[in-house]
């Protein structure tokens, strides 16, 4: 209990997230390093049957992250220049990116109030002849609105390619994230929800564009380096396109197949987290606290909460740094896409015109949510962010 207005929350920093490392992981990677064998091998082979098999789908690629896993999708589902894709503007510049290195443009569509996920009401008003494909961001971990976005994009002849970085785990109405759109994009950053340091898996069931992944990610080589390396391989080596170096590595691998094994205790706990949330939380007006819609399973890599309008008399800026001076990390998810320097010289994006992103982003704090997380720790947030609040009430 804190009685003192001067007093800190907690004595020791609690940062906003804390990747799960243990033993297990530390051995494995040893293992590798001694085996000689550290780069593309057994390791990935096996981290990526264990993760087609957790998710349930036909193919899954490992790649180097989540932006190549965006990259290569989209060069494999044929995007070029002159080319629209549909996104959203509540996400990583990485979603945006990938459609501009591919000469394409960026089209953003605003995003539900409540999810923070793309609007499918507000899709086709803007599709065009050059429309390709639609990128849906999991915001969070929580699932997209998939059935009415997939309608959207078969009656329009679009592939979609799914930006799952926040999303390993989740489900759609008991399907897994990975085994919808035409391609799914997973993210093993350090602060993901399953991580391998840096990293990224690409999902399809569809076997022609697996295959086509497979070489792209390795300059394009018709075999992979196991294969022209180890003793049943041949030196020899066909250029089949001119393709990327996007391959995972087995040492990273080796961190993957460990977490992979803790996954499901990992997501309970960040469940129980949220929970613990939600209810500390549920008598405190002046926040917005994250939806989770009935026929989803939500991955809860974040935690966002909103500050509400006319209730307090401190910004979300000085509300952070009422936090920091609690011992609370935070962090802001995202700062829309086309409020960047880039976005609004080279496309003429302009603020005001994507009102629900804007206004979510002037709101938002993603409050600390990682599995190692104490009960002790949880109640240090609930308390610091009430004792911000009832501090600074207008
Ligand atoms: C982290 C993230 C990415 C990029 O992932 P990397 O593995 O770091 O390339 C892409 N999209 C979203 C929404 C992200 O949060």
């Amino acid at each position: 209990m804190v009685t003192n207005k001067n007093q800190k929350t907690r004595k020791e920093f609690l940062p906003f997230c804390i990747p799960e490392i243990g033993e297990e992981e530390i051995n494995e990677v040893a293992d590798t390093l001694r085996s000689k064998w550290i780069t593309h091998g057994k390791k990935t082979i096996l981290f990526e049957e264990m993760f087609k098999n957790y998710i349930g789908c036909k193919h899954a690629l490992a790649v180097n992250s989540c932006t190549s896993a965006l990259h290569l999708s989209l060069v494999c589902a044929g995007i070029k220049a002159g080319d629209e894709v549909i996104t959203t503007p509540f996400t990583f510049v990485a979603t945006a990116n990938v459609i501009v290195h591919q000469g394409a443009k960026p089209v953003l569509v605003d995003i539900q109030p409540d999810t923070y996920n793309l609007d499918p009401a507000k899709i086709e008003e803007k599709i065009t002849k050059k429309t390709k494909a639609i990128i849906p961001v999991h915001y969070g971990g929580h699932p997209c609105d998939m059935d009415e976005i997939l309608k959207i994009a078969k009656k329009h002849n679009l592939i979609v390619i799914e930006d799952a970085a926040h999303a390993v785990g989740a489900s759609y109405k008991g399907k897994k994230i990975g085994t919808i759109g035409d391609f799914t994009c997973f993210s093993f950053y350090a602060n993901k929800n399953l991580t391998t340091a840096e990293g990224g898996m690409i999902t399809t069931n569809n076997s022609e564009w697996a295959k086509k992944l497979k070489t792209m990610r390795l300059h394009g080589i018709s075999a992979n380096a196991w294969n022209r390396y180890s003793s049943e391989g041949s030196w020899f080596y066909d250029v089949l396109y001119a393709g990327y170096k996007y391959n995972m590595n087995d040492v990273l691998a080796a961190i993957g197949i460990q977490q992979l094994k803790k996954f499901e205790r990992m997501q309970k706990r960040r469940n129980e987290i949220a929970k613990r949330y939600n209810e500390g939380f549920k008598d405190t007006p002046e926040l917005i606290l994250p939806a989770a819609r009935t026929y989803v399973e939500h991955a809860w890599h974040l935690y966002p909460v909103r500050l509400k309008d006319g209730t307090l008399k401190i910004s979300r800026n000085e509300f952070i740094s009422e936090l920091k001076k609690e011992n609370i990390g935070t962090s802001v998810h995202f700062i829309p896409v086309h409020m960047h320097q880039y976005y609004k010289k080279t496309f003429g994006f302009k603020e005001g015109e994507l009102p629900v992103a804007e206004n979510a982003y002037r709101q938002i704090i993603s409050l600390p949510i990682f599995p190692s997380m104490t009960d002790s720790d949880i109640n240090d947030v609930l308390s610091a962010v009430k004792k911000i609040i009832k501090n600074n009430k207008s």
